[in-house]
């Protein structure tokens, strides 16, 4: 396809062999290649506009400042938000997420509430909740998923009661790679007062949303994951929550004054990004965030994707002895994320020999580990996909998966 050659031709790393052999890089839900519009604009601002942000009257301050304010204007359109006061730059959705659970749980959990969760939550959507939680004596609440990888709406209702706070739920899950239905949990859970974060980590790859229309409270994701360089993250906040949360860190650029009696704060969202930020990380994000809209607004990209996904679960479903997991009963709110074990096999050898041959997978616990002991797995094998990826590259994966089966059986 002409369109999916001209996108990986700005891809230089999948020109690259492994091996002496073609990459075929399926580990995308880990991490994304950058286009050359990323790595020429990081390599730009490394050998030239290398000055602090914020802070400096000189040109190359201006310069620098001019282009992080302009990754964050370019987040703000790509998540359909109001204004740019509510895009926080962080180091990472796992630092989003852990300063939403730190400064929201300080101001509004105490001892007897609760949080929900899914069962299919990262790691780092679970454990800065149980810091907090056990900081302040509430309770973490499990929505579970079913053997499909689906949560079920009328259960979370069902879980919803007046000592709730907060919940906070993946967009799409980075092991089972099923969409949840953030839409319908955030109108039952604000029917209660209930504020919701949503873990984008994936979804934002992949699903073509608006906070707005979603009307969730909190959005984290990654910039690595999204073709921008890694170390740099958002965090998208409702304004009204975000100004009544205390500062996370504290530090240069956060501040309005400082006197040693009492230290008033910067409004948002320099409230929350203390210190000297990843600034050319969110410059980049402007133009990962243009390359990836421009995926998403592209009706034969999307088909293709689509393709891809269907033809990858034909092909797995059609090997002995292999299960996927995350089969959702409407095949549109599957991402191309194929998690799955084959049996008489270990996943971690799969993935060895798959990367003998110049494939690049992931195995084990995914940092989803109640959501694989669930399943009664001791790890999984994870092929990820992006829209630079191609059929060949299936077939390449697919012919390598089955020798590596039966060179283990
Ligand atoms: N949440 C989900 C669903 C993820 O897939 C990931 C990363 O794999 C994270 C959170 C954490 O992202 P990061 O390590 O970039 O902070």
């Amino acid at each position: 396809m002409e369109t999916i050659n001209q996108i990986r031709a700005q891809f230089s790393a999948l020109q690259q062999q492994v091996y002496g052999k073609p990459l075929v890089y399926f580990d995308n839900a880990a991490t994304s290649q950058k286009p050359l519009t990323v790595l020429e604009l990081q390599q730009r601002m490394s050998s030239g506009i290398n000055a602090n942000i914020h802070r400096a009257v000189h040109k190359l301050s201006a310069d620098a400042t001019e282009l992080y304010e302009t990754g964050r204007d370019e987040v703000r359109k790509y998540l359909g938000a109001d204004s740019r006061e509510q895009i926080i730059f962080t180091s990472g959705a796992t630092a989003s997420l852990n300063l939403v659970a730190s400064s929201f749980g300080h101001q509004f959990l105490k001892n007897g509430d609760k949080v929900i969760l899914s069962e299919a939550e990262h790691h780092s959507n679970i454990v800065p909740w149980q810091i907090i939680c056990e900081r302040v004596g509430a309770q973490i609440m499990v929505l579970p998923v079913n053997i499909r990888g689906e949560i079920s709406v009328d259960q979370f209702s069902e879980m919803l009661d007046e000592k709730v706070k907060i919940v906070a739920i993946t967009h799409a899950s980075n092991v089972l790679g099923v969409v949840n239905p953030i839409k319908e949990i955030v109108q039952i859970a604000h029917s209660k007062g209930v504020p919701v974060l949503v873990d984008g980590a994936q979804g934002i790859i992949h699903c073509d949303f608006s906070v707005k229309d979603l009307d969730c409270d909190f959005y984290v994701f990654s910039g690595h994951k999204i073709y921008a360089p890694t170390g740099i993250g958002i965090l998208y906040g409702k304004k009204e929550l975000l100004e009544k949360m205390p500062p996370y860190m504290g530090g240069g650029d956060m501040v309005d004054t400082v006197t040693f009696e009492k230290t008033t704060y910067a409004p948002l969202p320099l409230k929350f990004e203390a210190g000297t930020p990843n600034f050319i990380g969110a410059a980049c994000l402007a133009p990962a965030l243009q390359f990836a809209s421009s995926v998403r607004q592209s009706a034969e990209i999307k088909l293709y994707e689509r393709e891809m996904t269907a033809y990858m679960i034909k092909e797995l479903e059609n090997i002995e002895g292999l299960t996927i997991w995350g089969n959702p009963s409407n095949r549109e709110l599957k991402i191309p994320v194929f998690s799955f074990t084959v049996e008489g096999t270990h996943p971690s050898d799969l993935a060895q020999l798959l990367d003998k041959m110049g494939v690049a997978v992931r195995s084990g616990l995914m940092c989803a580990e109640p959501l694989i002991r669930k399943f009664s797995a001791v790890g999984m094998v994870r092929a990820s996909l992006a829209p630079y990826n191609t059929k060949e590259e299936i077939e390449i994966f697919i012919a390598g998966l089955k020798r590596a089966i039966k060179m283990l059986r």
